[in-house]
């Protein structure tokens, strides 16, 4: 093991001693793009069964931050834990087994399957270790499976559209349907960036109705959103990053009164 490996463990033993209700440690995650700090210092815990909102103006770093905990972009400096396991240096597939899924900003679907079917994907990638595409093997045989699936649609409002291919629902839809795909892993953690974009007002308001019904499930959740009336009413507690760094940290009510936040969204939406 190296000693970079074994300093890795070490504050992983650490942080299995020390906080025992935190399920996510971001522990100071530096990351930089060709001399731009997209993330400086960044420290964020957030605890077992909570609803954390991280916020902040365009190009504050919310999303490059996600990536850095799903191991789609790897910190020049600093870890991630997740439930005593270092992440950092895990690849995502490795970081999903693990129990982390994410939805992200830009819908990732497979095109040419159903709806029904991008649903069932994850779920047979989950159970199987694996998932190989085998236009020999009937999806539909996996019958547990597909009403598992069936069910997670109905839930997110898609069960009119399962026979219909992914490629051809707007991109609202896409959205919902990736939750769905999110979801359907039963995740210990589920990363959401910005699952609201795209959407109208009545769908925004159906996915928030939905996210409350699983937040009563227990499920932690980490979402990075842009929309005020989401983050207000899902929220346990909020980040705010600006300029790759946390200015602030707080109950939603702590941050619509922070004049750090207040001064960071100047210019943008006012909190
Ligand atoms: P947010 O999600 O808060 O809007 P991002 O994390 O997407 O912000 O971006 C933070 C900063 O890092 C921005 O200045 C963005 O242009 C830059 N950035 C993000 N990803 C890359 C990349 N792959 N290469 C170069 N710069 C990037
Ligand atoms: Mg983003």
């Amino acid at each position: 093991m190296s000693a970079a490996e074994e300093m890795k463990n070490e504050q992983s033993r650490q942080f299995e001693r020390g906080t025992a209700n935190t399920v996510l440690h971001i522990d100071d995650v530096h990351k930089s793009f060709a001399g731009l700090h997209a993330l400086s210092d960044v420290d964020l815990d957030v605890r077992e069964g909570e609803t954390h909102a991280i916020i902040g103006p365009n190009g504050a770093g919310k999303s490059t931050l996600l990536n850095v905990c799903v191991g789609r972009l790897k910190p020049d400096r600093g870890a991630v834990v997740f439930d005593g396991e270092v992440l950092t240096g895990k690849s995502p597939h490795e970081i999903n087994q693990l129990g982390v899924a994410r939805v992200f900003q830009t819908p990732e679907v497979f095109p040419e399957l159903t709806v029904l079917e991008n649903v069932m994907v994850p779920a047979l990638s989950k159970r199987d270790g694996h998932f190989r595409l085998n236009p020999f093997k009937n999806f539909f045989r996996e019958k547990a499976i597909r009403e598992e699936a069936e069910s997670v649609l109905e839930n997110v409002g898609l069960q009119a559209q399962l026979s219909g291919l992914a490629s051809t629902m707007s991109r609202g839809d896409k959205r919902r349907l990736e939750l769905a795909m999110g979801l359907i892993q039963h995740p210990r953690l589920l990363l959401l960036d910005e699952p609201t974009a795209g959407m109208a007002r009545h769908d925004t308001n159906a996915t928030i109705d939905l996210l409350k019904k699983i937040k009563e499930g227990g499920m932690t959740k980490v979402i990075i959103e842009h929309d005020m009336h989401v983050v207000f009413s899902l929220a346990d507690r909020i980040s705010v990053l600006a300029g790759g760094r946390i200015i602030a940290q707080g109950t939603p009510e702590e941050i619509k009164v922070d004049p750090r936040v207040k001064e960071a969204y100047l210019g943008e939406e006012q909190v």
